[in-house]
């Protein structure tokens, strides 16, 4: 049995999630005393593919053309299922991330395979091969046995911490053949947010803010407090709704679903539709002046006060921590 992962690669580089999927696949490959190859498709230096082998893979499979240097679902998904063909992987794992989200159900159709999406454990093996994941917004775990020869994983970000081993994978060029009729959708404008900040679904800090933020001129101290832990800002629904802040802070069932090690909450009731996309968070402390609020139930600590008088003087400790 043999694994493949793909391995995304965003503006020529890799993501975290990137070694995460890469990673498991490897850990994946020694649970059945196989080997795991990584595929990456469009620009990549060959250092980083190389660095790749760090997290367990043998080989890197890379697909260069510059045709397929933006993401192309359809066209990914061929590469994917040539590389997977070409190395009788009998397993395939890839980033439950958007992308990701878009080629692993085409990939399992192209292999005929199972699919799990969302997994956040490498398979039990003890009788046959189940996969656990969150389900109902993350209320209950399912454990899934993919029953067919061929199997599609896509891996939760931030389910498992990669160890970076010292490890240098070989670098070989992969080509598939493809057609123009694989490339049926074309990238016309790409807007990209002008700031180095962790991206929502990746960021292992979170502060976040609601209504309870009484207006947009007041997200200063929502930032600062942010700033100084490095964390990465997000909203609920409605502050994102009425303009308060972008839509991609948006964080719940509608919005970005987060598991990040901390998610502050500041000003936001814990609604249920809110709590679907965040109660994965390792930690999560709430500050509210409602001692009543729904949040509190579902927080690891809580404040019951203002956040205009809190949060500054949270921002100070910390500041005043960090330099001492
Ligand atoms: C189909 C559907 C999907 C939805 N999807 C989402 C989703 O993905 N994400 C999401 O967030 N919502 C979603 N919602 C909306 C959700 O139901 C709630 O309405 C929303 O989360 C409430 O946002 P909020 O907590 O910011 O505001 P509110 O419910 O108004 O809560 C504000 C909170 O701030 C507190 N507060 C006020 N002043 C202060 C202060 N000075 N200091 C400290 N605390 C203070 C209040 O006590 C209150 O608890 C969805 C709703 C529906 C119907």
């Amino acid at each position: 049995m043999a694994v493949l992962v793909y391995a995304e690669f965003v503006d020529g580089k890799p993501k975290k999630s990137t070694f995460e999927a890469v990673y498991y696949a490897a850990q994946l490959a020694k649970q059945f005393q196989t080997s795991a190859v990584a595929l990456t498709i469009g620009p990549a230096d060959a250092a980083d593919l190389a660095a790749l082998g760090q997290y367990g893979v043998e080989k890197v499979l890379h697909a260069s053309e510059a045709k397929l240097e933006q993401f192309q679902s359809k066209a990914y998904t061929k590469v994917i299922a040539a590389a997977a063909d070409a190395q009788s992987a009998d397993v395939v794992v890839l980033t439950h991330n958007s992308n990701g989200k878009a080629l692993a159900g085409r990939v399992a159709v192209r292999l005929e395979a199972g699919l799990v999406s969302g997994a956040i454990a490498l398979p039990d093996t003890a009788a046959g091969f189940t996969l656990r994941k969150p389900v109902f917004s993350g209320k209950a775990f399912a454990q899934i046995s993919i029953q067919t020869g061929r199997k599609v994983i896509s891996v939760n970000p931030n389910s498992l911490k990669p160890e970076a081993g010292s490890g240098s994978a070989t670098v070989e060029a992969f080509q598939a053949a493809l057609q123009d009729s694989d490339f049926d959708a074309k990238l016309v404008k790409r807007e990209t947010m002008s700031t180095d900040v962790v991206p929502l679904p990746e960021a292992e800090l979170v502060v976040s803010a609601g209504r309870g933020m009484k207006g947009p001129e007041n997200w200063g101290i929502i930032e600062e407090l942010a700033t100084t832990l490095g964390a990465t800002t997000a909203c609920s629904r409605p502050v994102a709704d009425t303009g308060w802040r972008p839509h991609h802070e948006h964080v719940g069932q509608t919005g970005v679903a987060i598991k990040p090690n901390l998610y502050i909450a500041i000003g936001i009731s814990g609604a249920i539709q809110h709590l679907a996309g965040v109660n994965q968070s390792k930690t999560i402390v709430v500050i509210n002046k409602d001692s009543e609020a729904p949040f509190f139930k579902a927080a690891d600590y809580g404040v019951v006060g203002d956040a205009f008088e809190v949060v500054p003087k949270l921002t100070e400790a910390l500041k005043s921590f960090k330099n001492s």
